[in-house]
């Protein structure tokens, strides 16, 4: 019988092996490869990036034609400055996310980068001005130095400490066995949600985007984690174009601008006390995670 079932063990190890593989692929393809019906148009230029004005005009968008996501969206983000988006879950957040990456081309309207239309540059060049911290990180089977260098090729060891200390991960590193060289993955290190984060986010500091989206990075966070890593995020933040992505309204309630997206729009705009004044969709929003928090608090 033992006999018997050591070939299913190794296929059974080949099987996760390949299925891992394919993980990695998943998340790879999400973040950085193209769908094949979006293309460089002939010829075209690089972006070429000032201080990274981004533009949403009238932006019309679905996955399929009868069912529009986006229904005429406008949002005008001045360069170097920060606004939290946020609505129901479903409503388009990270939709708005992909279209400024050119994972998609819009349906109509534009977006544009400094004046520039995202589908008339190269898309390398797009790419690489704009910087994703997601809401769960996938790391490479890999050494942790080589997932922090990921963020930009070529990059040397002293810009991934540089990174890793910018993210506050430095610390937790130099403490493992072999530093920068320790694996981490399924027979490596493992990670928590926390530290993961700050893979991501130095992985981010070393691509030095001019502009950042961070699509609700601190959401599988416990709470402390999550103010730790959003006092990192601040940090990152400065000098550059930033959308926050973000569910748990308690985490924009400092942004200078939150646009609440409903129905494919922008529903109601303004600092958290202006959008509490309006008595709206956002203040209905904050009641109902107020009641969420006072329940779990209660139940704990
Ligand atoms: P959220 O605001 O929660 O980030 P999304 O932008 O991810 O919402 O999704 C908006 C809507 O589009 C949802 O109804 C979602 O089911 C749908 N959707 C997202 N991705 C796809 C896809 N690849 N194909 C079809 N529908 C999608
Ligand atoms: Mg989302």
């Amino acid at each position: 019988l033992a006999q018997l079932f050591r070939p299913l063990d190794l296929l059974g190890m080949v099987y996760r092996t390949i299925r891992q593989g394919a993980i990695d692929m998943a998340s790879m393809f999400e973040l950085i490869d193209t769908p094949p019906e979006v293309t460089d148009a002939a010829g075209a230029p690089a972006l070429l990036v000032g201080r990274g004005h981004v533009r949403f005009e009238n932006v019309r968008f679905g996955y399929e034609a009868e069912r529009p996501i986006l229904k005429g969206l406008d949002l005008d983000i001045p360069a170097g400055s920060t606004v939290a988006v946020v609505g129901s879950s479903g409503a388009g957040k990270s939709t708005l996310a992909r279209l400024l990456y050119r994972f998609y081309d819009v349906d109509g309207g534009r977006i544009t980068i400094d004046g520039q239309d995202v589908r008339a540059v190269t898309q390398a060049s797009l790419r690489a001005a704009i910087g994703i911290v997601p809401q769960d990180t996938v790391l490479f089977n890999e050494t942790i130095g080589y997932n922090i260098a990921y963020g930009r090729e070529g990059a040397g060891e002293a810009e991934v400490a540089r990174a890793a200390e910018g993210a506050a991960i430095a610390g937790f590193i130099a403490r493992q066995p072999d530093g920068y060289a320790t694996r981490v993955g399924e027979r490596g290190l493992k990670l928590s949600g926390g530290e993961k984060q700050r893979v991501a986010i130095a992985r981010t500091l070393l691509k030095d985007p001019p502009i950042l989206i961070l699509d609700e990075a601190t959401s599988a966070l416990d709470s402390r984690t999550e103010a730790d890593i959003l006092a990192t995020l601040e940090a990152v933040e400065r000098g550059r174009t930033t959308i926050v992505i973000a569910h748990r309204l308690s985490t924009v309630v400092g942004a200078d601008r939150i646009v609440v997206l409903d129905e494919g729009r922008v529903a109601e705009m303004g600092s958290h006390a202006e959008l509490l004044r309006r008595d709206g969709l956002y203040a209905a929003m904050w009641a109902r995670q107020a009641a969420e928090r006072d329940a779990a608090l209660a139940a704990a």
